[in-house]
């Protein structure tokens, strides 16, 4: 399973960028495209809009849906929505609130496991629905003990796959997974991949997401300053090497977090092999 997401951009002129970058990332035939939803509906109509666009194209389509901070009644519209465009996959979050918009107070609901419950219950097996998982563990968890059952709750509630956080060092998947079946965890998980194309935005979502980068790897790419291709050449050998080492090592597919961007992903593509889905 070969997949890629999206995020929907801001302007009209994101959005035309968007379409070009879609239609050269599809020409290789990912398996799905999943799109981000923020959490308490602040890219809601963005995320309808990227959406519509992508089904419009008959392309598979997997929108994210981030529930902290929603009603039931407003999680029930949206599904519906998405159930009467034919689409059949979902990727089921908590999220976290924006800055500004308030703890998640107010919504119906706290885990992702709820959410997941939730659209078993309404929709029976409308969606295939996958949830996040973090090899390196959720920064807000207690314990990895704790967030392992944290996370089984959220496959017990009816996940069917899971997609993990991006990370650079593949014993800590290959040790999640381990983790997972020990604990009779017994779906599939799916490394989600963040090629390397800048340094300084990768740094500050890697410390907002709890994902590491290695030492070495810092290191190296704090070396290259503002020399972009180097960044890109070395990035790109880290992320192919990563690659193959999860295929190898039995993976079940790669998640691609593209940025929005074709150009990592489909080297990425070509050089490891992958197949297309058309
Ligand atoms: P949960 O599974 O609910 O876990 C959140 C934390 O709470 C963890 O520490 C967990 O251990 C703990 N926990 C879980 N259940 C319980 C419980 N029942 N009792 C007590 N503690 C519990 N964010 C967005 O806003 N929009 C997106 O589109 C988006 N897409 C993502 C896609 C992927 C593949 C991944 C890996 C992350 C994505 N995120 C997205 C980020 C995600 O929303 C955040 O990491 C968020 O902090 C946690 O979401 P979750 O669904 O993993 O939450």
């Amino acid at each position: 399973m070969y997949s890629v997401e999206l995020f929907p951009p801001k302007t009209s002129e994101g959005m035309a960028k968007l379409k070009h970058e879609i239609e050269r990332i599809n020409a290789v035939g990912p398996q799905y495209f999943s799109v981000t939803y923020g959490a308490g509906g602040s890219t809601r109509e963005r995320t309808f809009e990227t959406v519509d666009w992508l089904r419009g194209q008959g392309i598979d389509t997997a929108p994210h849906l981030a529930c902290i901070g929603s009603t039931r009644d407003e999680v029930r519209e949206i599904l519906e929505r998405y159930r009467d465009q034919g689409i059949r996959r979902l990727v089921a979050l908590r999220g976290d609130m924006p800055s500004g918009m308030g703890g998640g107070h107010g919504g119906d609901f706290r885990y992702a496991n709820e959410l997941v419950s939730f659209v078993r219950s309404e929709f029976g097996d409308a969606f295939f629905i996958e949830v996040a998982a973090y090899p390196e563990y959720h920064p807000q968890s207690g314990s990895p003990a704790r967030d392992l059952e944290n996370f089984k709750r959220k496959v017990e509630a009816g996940a069917d796959g899971a997609i993990t956080q991006y990370f650079y060092n593949a014993d800590a998947y290959f040790g999640f997974v381990e983790s997972c079946r020990e604990a009779g965890i017994d779906l599939p998980i799916i490394p989600g991949i963040m090629p390397i194309t800048n340094y300084t935005q990768l740094a500050r979502f890697s410390d907002a997401c709890g994902a590491e980068i290695p030492r070495w790897v810092r290191r190296r790419l704090e070396s290259y300053g503002d020399d972009v291709d180097s960044i890109r050449a070395f990035g790109h050998e880290v992320v192919l090497k990563l690659c193959r080492h999860l295929i190898e090592g039995g993976a079940p597919g790669i998640h691609f977090y593209t940025m929005n961007q074709s150009k990592p992903v489909l080297r990425l593509w070509e050089e490891l092999g992958l197949p297309t889905s058309h």
